[in-house]
C-alpha cells in the first residue's frame, strides 16, 4: 500500500439524486464529522448502469445537487458522469479519480453508500475491485438493516475480512475497510418524493427549498 501519511481521507458520494433530499445530505453532513472527511465529493450519475433511466435528465439532477449543496464548504460537486454519454459504473468512475490529476492513489478515499445501495453491491461491474479503490462506509437507513448474516455470501464474507470497528482506522490506508455507521433516521426516498410530486402533493420539509423551487419552475416529476 503507498504511504499515506498526513492525507485527510475524502469522502466519494454517488447517487442517482432524482431528486436530491435531506437523506442525501444528512448522509453526507454526518459522514463528514463522523469519519473526519476533509471534504465529500457529490457525483451524479449519468446514465445509472442499473436502473431505469431517471425522470429528471442528468443535467436537471445536477442542477438540483448544485443548489442543495450550495453553501456547504465540504461539499464539492463532480460533473463528469452526468455529463458523459456513458453508463456510469463506480469502479470506472473511482478508478478515473485515481489517476495522478485527480487525487492518484495515496489519499484515503471513502465510498458512502446507504444499506440498502450496500446489500446490492455484488451486482456491480466489477464489485470486488472497488476495495482496491476506497474505503466503503455504510450508513444506517430505516427499513434497510445492516446484518451481516443477510448479506449475499460474497459481500458478507468481504465484510467480515475488512470491516473495521473505528473509523481511524480509514485514515491509515488509501483503500480497503468496510465501516458502518449510523446516522438520523429519515425514512425518505426520492421515489417518496417523486410519487408526492406525480400526486400534486406537497414535498415541502423532505428537500432542500432551494430544489423545491427548481422543480416546480419544471415538469419533469409531473405527469405528462
Ligand atoms: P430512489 O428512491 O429513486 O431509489 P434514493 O432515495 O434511494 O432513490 P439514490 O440517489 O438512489 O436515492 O441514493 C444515493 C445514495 O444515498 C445511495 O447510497 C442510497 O442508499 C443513499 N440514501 C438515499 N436516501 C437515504 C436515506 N434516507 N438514508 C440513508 N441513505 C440514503
Amino acid at each position: 500500500m503507498p504511504d499515506n501519511t498526513g492525507l485527510a481521507a475524502h469522502g466519494i458520494f454517488g447517487g442517482t439524486f432524482d431528486p436530491v433530499h435531506l437523506g442525501h445530505l444528512r448522509l453526507a453532513e454526518e459522514a463528514a464529522e463522523s469519519l473526519g472527511l476533509e471534504c465529500v465529493r457529490w457525483i451524479p450519475a449519468g446514465q445509472p448502469a442499473l436502473r431505469e433511466s431517471p425522470r429528471a435528465s442528468a443535467e436537471q439532477r445536477l442542477e438540483m445537487v448544485r443548489l442543495a449543496i450550495a453553501g456547504n464548504p465540504r461539499f464539492a460537486l463532480d460533473t463528469a458522469e452526468a455529463e458523459s454519454a456513458q453508463p456510469s459504473y463506480t469502479v470506472p468512475t473511482l478508478e478515473r479519480l485515481r489517476r495522478p490529476e485527480h487525487y492518484g492513489m495515496r489519499r484515503p478515499l471513502v465510498l458512502l453508500v446507504g444499506a440498502d445501495a450496500f446489500t446490492n453491491m455484488v451486482a456491480w461491474h466489477r464489485w470486488e475491485s472497488l476495495f482496491d479503490l476506497a474505503h466503503v462506509a455504510v450508513a444506517h437507513r430505516p427499513g434497510f438493516p445492516v446484518d451481516v448474516a443477510g448479506l449475499p455470501p460474497p459481500l458478507a464474507a468481504v465484510c467480515r475480512e475488512r470491516h473495521c470497528a473505528s473509523p481511524a482506522a480509514l485514515k491509515e490506508a488509501p483503500a480497503g475497510r468496510v465501516f458502518t455507521f449510523a446516522m438520523t433516521p429519515l425514512a425518505v426516498s426520492s421515489t417518496q418524493i417523486r410519487q408526492l410530486l406525480c400526486h400534486g402533493l406537497s414535498p415541502r420539509y423532505l428537500l432542500p427549498e432551494a430544489v423545491i423551487a427548481y422543480i416546480q419552475n419544471t415538469s419533469f416529476y409531473t405527469p405528462s
